[in-house]
């Protein structure tokens, strides 16, 4: 895993597009084993599934950049949405009602060999009142014969079916034809991407960690504003608060205070929600229960905020509650469950009584500088070659990969490309991102560094 974070080097979703505004977002709704994740693949042009539909596993990543006939977007993938983190079945309803939430454009995938179900006609109700334009496919149209399955589809009201087999990929090329006439250029929905607007922060954390507690103290304090963003969206999702002399955009706030789906898949949407404002943010403000035991949950949010590649604060909160032991302890379970972001800028902070709640925007600036930072090619190959040879890589097979020339491929967060003559073991490119941290700091984001191999 730790290789593949290393070498896979995908692209942040709004990373590139900010001078021109977020991507489009199409979202992929229907029934489980319609064959969604199989269609969002042969979308990405991928060829084996991302994910299983394993019960009880929830995909923490739900969203991918796709292109087609030169225009990007942003695909979300409800296919591992059928089941929650603790196992409870999520009507496909609910599902498509967040989807529909997240989406410009909502394609709504039908076995058209099981024709219409009555589930089916229920998310057709809720598109239809959603308002937003949806796209029909008519999946699992193998062959000419099962055309006719298709046509029957017609009676959705959905407009047009769109016969695809996502397995064969039969008939993708028109659907997705079908999807870019009705795709708008600039999202509606993903939050704006002003350069020199307020910079978005994402306040997460599993649920009664505070978060929503922290938000009125900051809110209480110095509100300025509650803006309706524009848009389509029906809550005034974002709250913009001066904090520290300077307006800043805290991204998906109704999501901190809706509480509705908390009784029933409470995991499911506190990791979906995150996932959703982390899209939409810059920078991550992670709260921790400091009088409780971090748990695998708090490991978790801190993970997603390193897979969508935005900057990271993290915030120990109920500190007023602490006695002497549990900050000993608290200490060594830092140590011992925090150990791939000993990077991250970190505060100890009350909700309740407002402590140090006012070092949280120096943090934040830090871990933003560190995120925007872009280092001089010519500084960065002076670097790596002093680097390289104090501790060339080991020779492997009576060969010796070298580093050929490095370059930082972009900000947001930093990402850097080493060309290289040969394979370089992960071990190795440990090595170069732990001594690119010593030398260039990086404080509070995350890095990514893809190598190249040049024969
Ligand atoms: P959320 O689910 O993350 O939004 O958490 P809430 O803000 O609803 O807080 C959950 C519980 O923790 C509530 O009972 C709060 O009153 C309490 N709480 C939040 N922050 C603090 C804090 O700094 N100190 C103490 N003692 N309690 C807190």
């Amino acid at each position: 895993d730790e290789d593949q974070a290393l070498v896979d080097g995908d692209a942040p979703l709004l990373g590139d597009a900010a001078a021109e505004g977020p991507l489009p977002v199409v979202a992929i709704v229907g029934r489980p084993n319609v064959g969604k994740s199989s269609l969002v693949n042969r979308i990405l042009r991928r060829r084996e599934a991302v994910v299983e539909d394993v019960p009880g596993v929830t995909r923490d990543r739900v969203a991918y950049e796709a292109e087609w006939s030169g225009r990007r977007f942003t695909i979300v993938d409800t296919g591992g949405w059928s089941v929650d983190a603790t196992g409870i079945h999520l009507r496909v309803a609910e599902q498509a009602e967040v989807a529909v939430d997240l989406a410009d454009v909502v394609v709504f995938v039908v076995d058209a060999k099981v024709g219409s179900t009555d589930d089916d006609e229920a998310v057709v109700k809720l598109l239809r009142r959603a308002g937003k334009p949806v796209v029909l496919a008519a999946n699992k149209v193998d062959d000419e014969r099962t055309e006719a399955d298709a046509l029957a589809l017609w009676n959705l009201g959905l407009g047009e079916p769109h016969a695809v087999s996502a397995l064969h990929g039969r008939g993708s090329g028109d659907l997705l034809d079908a999807i870019l006439d009705v795709l708008p250029e600039v999202s509606a929905v993903a939050a704006p991407v002003e350069s020199g607007g307020p910079r978005r922060v994402a306040l997460i954390g599993r649920p009664n960690v505070g978060k929503s507690s922290l938000l009125n103290k900051l809110i209480g304090t110095d509100r300025v504003v509650v803006d309706d963003v524009a848009g389509t969206t029906r809550d005034p999702v974002d709250e913009l608060i001066e904090l520290g002399g300077r307006v800043w955009r805290f991204v998906d706030t109704a999501g901190i205070r809706r509480r509705v789906h908390q009784t029933r898949g409470a995991d499911f949407y506190a990791s979906l929600r995150t996932q959703t404002a982390l899209e939409k943010a810059e920078v991550a403000v992670v709260l921790i229960d400091a009088q409780e035991s971090i748990s695998e949950q708090d490991i978790r949010v801190v993970q997603q905020v390193i897979d969508a590649g935005r900057a990271l604060v993290i915030a120990y909160n109920k500190w007023d509650t602490l006695d002497e032991e549990r900050r000993y302890y608290l200490e060594r379970e830092i140590e011992r469950e925090l150990v791939q972001v000993p990077w991250a800028p970190r505060v100890n902070i009350s909700a309740k009584t407002g402590r140090h709640t006012d070092k949280l925007v120096p943090a934040l600036e830090r871990s933003l500088e560190s995120w925007d930072y872009r280092i001089p090619t010519g500084r960065l190959n002076a670097f790596f070659g002093e680097v390289v040879a104090a501790h060339p890589h080991p020779v492997r097979g009576g060969k010796q990969p070298r580093i050929l020339f490095a370059t930082q491929a972009g900000t947001r967060p930093p990402r850097f490309v080493i060309f290289a003559s040969g394979f370089l073991e992960a071990g190795y490119r440990r090595f170069l991102e732990r001594r690119l941290r010593e030398e260039f700091g990086f404080e509070g984001t995350p890095i990514e560094v893809s190598v190249r191999v040049r024969e």
